[in-house]
């Protein structure tokens, strides 16, 4: 197993430094000033502005309050000060596509790969149930502030809650659904209590789904578009997305829609979702359709990640892992992918298909970026071969080589990705009354994208912490 960086935190290590702690070791502290500034690090704000050398960031409690050249925000008298000169700031990253339903371990997915005679998925629920804690903070380590789980059954609610009851988790934004036009259970294996996968089939019960969502208090809306042999109820998918997204802005939900096929995909933007997850994968973007995309305000994520390392990498086991990953993946999580022998296999026709879904999601990435779609970052974490948090920065690496620049990969991972969830006017860059989620780096991201993974510090919420408490257990 590569796995070589050392570890030296244990859970119980895994402490909130917070804003007193972190002053206490870099300035004096005053009872009188409860801000902390930033200083002289080099800002890069998520906005897609210029990087701005010697910078002054201020927090006060959870907020930024002031952001900009030293020359222009004077530090208050008392504040405590951070100096993090020769350092980069960047806003805390944010993962437009992730499912806590799935752990990325090999016994994840029985749908795909079925070794319930090894693990029963029961076990594997318990294991994902019980984990929490260090799937959540692993998200920290990789300076992941922010994450959208896109649906499923109601354990995705619970590590909503658990994660708001912890300084050291992300603000993780849940989506109701799939709404789906299939049956449900085609999809998703069970999992015990309610769901909010919901097979639909016409636009009363679709509303009705919304409402329900609305109650749960979802963050937005997933649909589920699918094709194939799964398009049952084809005819209707059109009247039953204008049903959700009609339903889904009265309670000021956005939607997202899964699909991988062009001709749903520009209707689906017609009928006014808001952003694709995944990108059409059956045939190249043409003209009409980027014209439309880029008219719309959708958001586009294209989830390269997933189709190398859950449908190809996973059946050789042979992972390119980051140093991220290596550093702030759970260990059990790697440790299950050679767990198991030889694996039921796919037909090779079907891997080399996956293969060139690859190669077409890259260039239809290549051709929404040159036509000025905003793109969102998403790993599709928990499916297989991905691991929680650090794999965002493993989708980046892949759309940087579908020919994403890092300025544009930065907004990706936060504003972007903040606006998926309807979150970019409270987080996804450092600006005056956003939350305080900033990433402190050893290394120029603007330079190579991979400098992102030099994590320094990480501030969520105005709670600062050193990288090495945030590492995951050892074993
Ligand atoms: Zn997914």
């Amino acid at each position: 197993m590569p796995h070589t960086m050392k570890r030296y935190a244990t859970l119980a290590s895994v402490l909130c430094l917070g804003l007193a702690g972190a002053a206490r070791s870099e300035a004096p502290t005053s009872a009188e000033s409860s801000v902390t500034a930033l200083v002289g690090a080099t800002l890069i704000d998520g906005t897609g502005a210029a990087p701005l050398a010697d910078a002054v960031v201020l927090i006060e409690g959870t907020k930024i309050t002031a952001a900009g050249a030293r020359a222009d925000v004077p530090v208050p008298e008392g504040s405590s000060t951070v100096d993090v000169a020769g350092k980069w700031l960047v806003p805390g990253l944010i993962d437009a596509h992730v499912h806590f339903m799935e752990s990325g371990r090999i016994y994840t997915k029985p749908g795909q790969i079925n070794l319930t005679h090894l693990v029963p998925y029961d076990e594997e629920v318990a294991w994902m149930q019980q984990r929490v804690p260090v799937t959540l903070t692993s998200y920290l380590c990789a300076g992941v502030t922010g994450a959208v789980s896109v649906g499923g059954p109601r354990f995705e609610y619970e590590v909503r809650e658990q994660a708001r009851a912890r300084p050291d988790a992300p603000d993780v934004y849940v989506a109701h659904g799939p709404v789906t036009l299939v049956p449900a259970q085609a999809l998703f294996p069970p999992f015990d209590g309610d769901t909010s996968v919901r097979s639909v089939t016409d636009p009363a019960s679709a509303a009705e789904t919304i409402r329900q969502g609305a109650e749960w208090k979802a963050d937005l809306v997933k649909t589920g578009y699918l094709g194939g042999p799964f398009a049952v109820y084809e005819q209707d998918y059109a009247a039953v997305h204008e049903a959700i997204v009609a339903e889904s802005a009265l309670h000021g939900l956005p939607v997202t829609s899964h699909v991988t096929e062009l001709t749903p995909a520009r209707t689906l933007i017609e009928l006014g979702v808001d952003s694709l997850q995944h990108v059409p994968l059956d045939a190249p973007l043409d003209e009409a359709f980027l014209d439309l995309a880029k008219a719309s305000g959708v958001v586009v994520v294209p989830t390269l990640a997933v189709w190398k390392r859950n449908f190809v990498d996973i059946y050789d086991r042979s992972f390119d892992l980051l140093p991220i990953e290596e550093q702030c993946g759970d260990p059990q999580v790697i440790a299950s992918w050679y767990e198991v022998g030889d694996l039921p296999t796919p037909p090779p026709e079907v891997i080399e298909m996956f293969g060139a879904s690859i190669t077409v999601a890259s260039a239809n990435t290549g051709l929404l970026l040159e036509a000025g779609v905003p793109l969102a970052a998403g790993s599709d974490t928990g499916n297989l071969g991905l691991l929680h948090g650090a794999s965002l920065h493993y989708e980046l690496k892949l759309m940087g080589d579908a020919g994403v620049s890092p300025a544009e990969l930065i907004v990706a991972a936060t504003l972007n990705a903040a606006t998926v969830a309807g979150q970019a006017h409270r987080v996804g860059s450092i600006e005056p009354g956003k939350q305080a989620d900033v990433l402190v780096l050893d290394a120029d991201p603007l330079a190579d994208i991979g400098n992102l993974q030099a994590i320094e510090r990480v501030m969520k919420s105005g709670a600062l912490f050193d990288h090495a408490t945030l590492l995951p257990p050892m074993e």
